[in-house]
């Protein structure tokens, strides 16, 4: 399938990992979707992991759902916020994926007998995937990113088909390097040595690099670029300087500072004489820096002990949709982390009493789920500000039929499936799939509909009465126990269509100021230019709560 005009940009990673390229990516979609082009991002991640759900937060950081419900890597949710659009399960491959397809079409003998091999069966099955995320949704502009750094063994295969998509089309591809450039202390001179080594490891591919976008600690100088641009063999005007900056949200202004998005549109032969601007996102940016006023958010989680380093990867979008929110209501959110172990076995939950504002993230399994529970009781018990993500929701329903309803031996089944009140229980059919080992890809995922109550905190923030919320989860609450816990208080406003899931539980209003936990994950649809209302109502409420410290 070729797609005439069609451009590509693909982005790979130079020097080591970790320095940005997803940013780098985003911020490059954001500026030319602003020129007036429909743009595309796309992950390629090398891993055999069919898709990122099988993965470790910890290690890997959060997984990021998208509508189709598919389970991606957390580049895919920069991706989304940066474009303020949602992108396709097309947008998105893994090697797992790939292999996956190649093997079972070999099974199929759809090869014809051939002898099937990563040259080219494989490499063609990768082409026509990025030809495919090109054409779904008729963007001018495929942004590629390719996982890893140059080097690595398992994104060769990904280069070589980037490698043969400029063959195919000479004028419609670029390539962009992402790279490092370090300022050792001791020398406090810029080093681009790395750099020059990582553009002739490329050129060992037979891949040249049209782009330079060297992160540091600060920014490049007229001699170094001119350094890099002879040896690397790259136009001085396209060796961008990207300094360490406070915000992600500042990096495609910085970026453009350097007149970036006239620079890719030469080098892709695009007209350079279109409309757009970047000032609804500099108001953006500037409503973050110029709030004064702080709220308190304590995060009782579980997925940020990895030695003596907190890690917050696993609740980015979480992280993210605060930072929205708050900019939208005007003040600031402090995030802390607190592990949820420390709650357990009569550890000191008063520490709570200083937040404006507490949040139990989604989560699986075990560890530190007491702690969250005596979390979620210290919050409604103290009227402080509540907000429960899909995990946080559950808790907070087995909270209140302990402590409320003094169903004392109230639980989840996905903890103690012999509990005595199982008010939260798992879905019926995902019983079969568990019991068969099915794990991969078989939770309740992507998007459904809620329908939500009138005279609800929900109802009022959402300010409609249909709504789509992203999911990911095995477990729902116990429609059995559904009218005891209403008769006790606790409301569920909102439910899917048919009634029988549990969407939006809440207090109402008079008895708390907020305490509401959602079975979605509403973070994975905030964005800097929409802030998700039920955040929104969270911060609101957090404001509020600061009034009284
Ligand atoms: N572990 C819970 C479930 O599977 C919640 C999942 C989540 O928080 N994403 O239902």
């Amino acid at each position: 399938m070729a797609l005439d005009g069609h451009k590509y940009i693909f982005v790979l990673g130079g020097v080591m990992s970790g320095v940005g390229k997803g940013i780098a990516s985003s911020s490059m979609g954001l500026i030319l979707q602003q020129r007036g082009y429909r743009v595309n991002l796309v992950k390629v991640d090398p891993y055999l992991n069919v898709d990122a759900g099988t993965m470790n937060p910890t290690e890997h950081g959060e997984v990021f759902v998208l509508n189709s419900g598919l389970e991606t890597d957390q580049d895919m949710g920069n991706y989304e916020r940066f474009l303020n659009r949602d992108l396709g399960p097309e947008d998105y491959m893994t090697s797992g994926m790939v292999y996956q397809s190649v093997i079972n079409r070999e099974r199929a003998l759809e090869y014809g007998g051939k002898c099937v091999e990563a040259v080219p069966h494989v490499r063609d099955e990768i082409l026509g995937r990025i030809e495919a995320a090109a054409a779904h949704n008729g963007s001018k502009i495929s942004v590629i990113e390719i996982g890893g750094t140059i080097g690595d063994f398992q994104n060769a295969l990904f280069i070589d088909a980037a490698r043969v998509m400029k063959i195919k089309h000479p004028d419609d591809v670029i390539f962009v390097m992402v790279s490092y450039l370090p300022v050792p202390g001791t020398l406090g001179e810029m080093k681009t040595r790395p750099t020059q080594h990582a553009v002739r490891e490329l050129s060992s591919y037979g891949v040249q690099a049209d782009f330079i976008i060297a992160r540091s600690q600060q920014s490049m100088d007229e001699k170094r670029k001119e350094k890099l641009a002879i040896s690397c063999n790259v136009r001085p005007d396209r060796i961008i300087s990207a300094p360490d900056v406070e915000s992600i949200y500042d990096v495609p202004l910085n970026l453009e500072k350097d007149s970036i998005s006239d620079a890719l549109l030469d080098a892709l032969k695009l007209p350079k004489d279109t409309s757009g601007d970047l000032s609804e996102w500099e108001g953006f940016v500037s409503r973050i820096k110029n709030a004064t006023k702080t709220v308190k958010i304590g995060i009782v989680g579980k997925y940020f002990d990895t030695g003596d380093f907190v890690l917050s990867d696993a609740y980015l979008s979480v992280i993210e949709a605060l930072k929205f929110s708050a900019a939208e209501v005007g003040v600031k959110a402090e995030i802390e982390w607190l592990n949820a172990k420390n709650f357990e076995n009569g550890g000191d939950t008063s520490v709570l009493a200083k937040y404006d504002g507490i949040l139990v993230p989604g989560g699986f399994g075990q560890t530190g789920i007491e702690g969250k529970i005596e979390a979620i009781r210290f919050a409604r018990v103290n009227k402080i500000p509540y907000f429960g993500l899909c995990y946080g929701m559950q808790l907070m329903v087995v909270e209140f039929a302990r402590n409320v309803l003094g169903l004392t031996g109230a639980h989840t089944a996905e903890i103690d499936p012999k509990a005595e009140h199982l008010v939260v229980d798992v879905m019926l059919e995902q019983k079969a799939l568990i019991a068969a080992g099915k794990y991969g890809g078989t939770m309740r995922l992507g998007t459904y509909e809620e329908i939500l109550k009138e005279g609800t905190i929900a109802r009022e923030a959402y300010g409609t009465e249909k709504v789509e919320e992203r999911h990911r989860h095995r477990y729902e609450i116990n429609p059995a126990y559904v009218e005891r816990i209403e008769e006790a208080g606790l409301v569920f406003s909102g439910k899917s269509p048919d009634g029988v899931l549990m969407e939006v539980a809440e207090l109402p209003k008079k008895s708390h100021p907020f305490f509401l936990g959602t079975q979605a994950h509403p973070e994975l649809k905030a964005r800097p230019l929409s802030p998700h209302p039920l955040f929104t109502a969270f911060l609101k409420a957090a404001s509020i709560q600061s009034e009284t410290r």
